[in-house]
């Protein structure tokens, strides 16, 4: 394995597209524009940045606005569906009109931390996935331990949407072949980079079809486990560390990794046009 930083010097730049970035996470306050930088000069050139309420969404939006390569989504995390209201929603959809955002989220359900109560959880994801059909967005969807609730709730709603991914999904087997079944496309974090935690979801990941394949960071969370040392300080992830993902999920494929690069970029371009 090389450094996630090293280029090969006698092939064409490969490009990367990370699909879930929170940049406008405290974590990054101090060196935004550095950390867009070195994503750029990994070859990451295309960032999803991720909106998880009202705020962090309208500041994704104007970060997309203010650099190439940059784009947002906007919309409310199962974490906070306690506050979902009508006013909320009017927000939302102030934003989601705005150029720059390309889907409707983080919304889905999350019954592992269960930070809101289920039935706001499930009032909230069905009013984001109307709002997403309203305006013609692709969603992005957040999926912990309710898979059971969340495949009934997206199928009644999918063939209204023009497209839908889970993101980090860390599932089953079946979880996986049902949201395939859906014709989701399914992001793939560096969980697959934890030997212990992350090996039944590497195991899978040859299952996913190569147009439904989808790469994220959600930097600055998820730090891959096993880059080389030392470490990155704070130990915070970030999207020029894709690369190092992208390298393991090629392994498990027993593909390329200029070909995993180059579909997952592809992937990202034609699903959030
Ligand atoms: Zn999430």
């Amino acid at each position: 394995m090389t450094a996630p930083h090293s280029t090969s010097t006698d092939k064409a730049p490969v490009h990367w597209a990370d699909i879930g970035v929170n940049l406008t996470d405290k974590q990054f306050r101090d060196d935004r524009s550095e950390v867009i930088q070195r994503a750029e000069a990994a070859g990451v050139v295309w960032q999803l940045l991720t909106g998880t309420n009202v705020e962090e969404s309208r500041q994704a939006i104007e970060l997309a606005r203010d650099h190439d390569g940059l784009q947002a989504t906007a919309g409310l995390h199962p974490h906070s569906a306690r506050f979902y209201s009508g006013s909320l929603e009017n927000e939302l959809r102030e934003l989601l009109a705005r150029p720059g955002v390309k889907a409707a989220g983080e919304m889905g359900l999350d019954f592992n931390r269960d930070f809101s109560p289920r039935p706001d959880q499930e009032r909230a994801f069905e009013a984001q996935l109307a709002l997403a059909t309203e305006f013609g967005l692709p969603v992005f969807l957040h999926e912990r331990d309710a898979h059971d609730r969340f495949y009934p709730i997206l199928k009644a709603h999918r063939d209204a949407l023009p497209g839908a991914v889970v993101h980090c999904f860390t599932g089953s087997r079946k979880a996986l072949f049902d949201y395939l079944d859906l014709d989701c496309h399914i992001g793939i974090t560096g969980w697959v980079c934890d030997e212990r935690r992350g090996k039944p979801l590497a195991e899978l990941l040859h299952n996913i079809p190569d147009n439904r394949l989808l790469l994220e960071t959600d930097a600055p969370y998820l730090l891959p486990r096993d880059l080389p040392e030392p470490p990155p300080k704070k130990r915070r992830n970030e999207p020029s560390l894709l690369p190092w993902i992208g390298q393991r999920v090629a392994q498990w494929r027993g593909q390329k990794v200029e070909q995993v690069a180059d579909m997952t970029y592809r992937n990202a371009r034609a699903l959030f046009g």
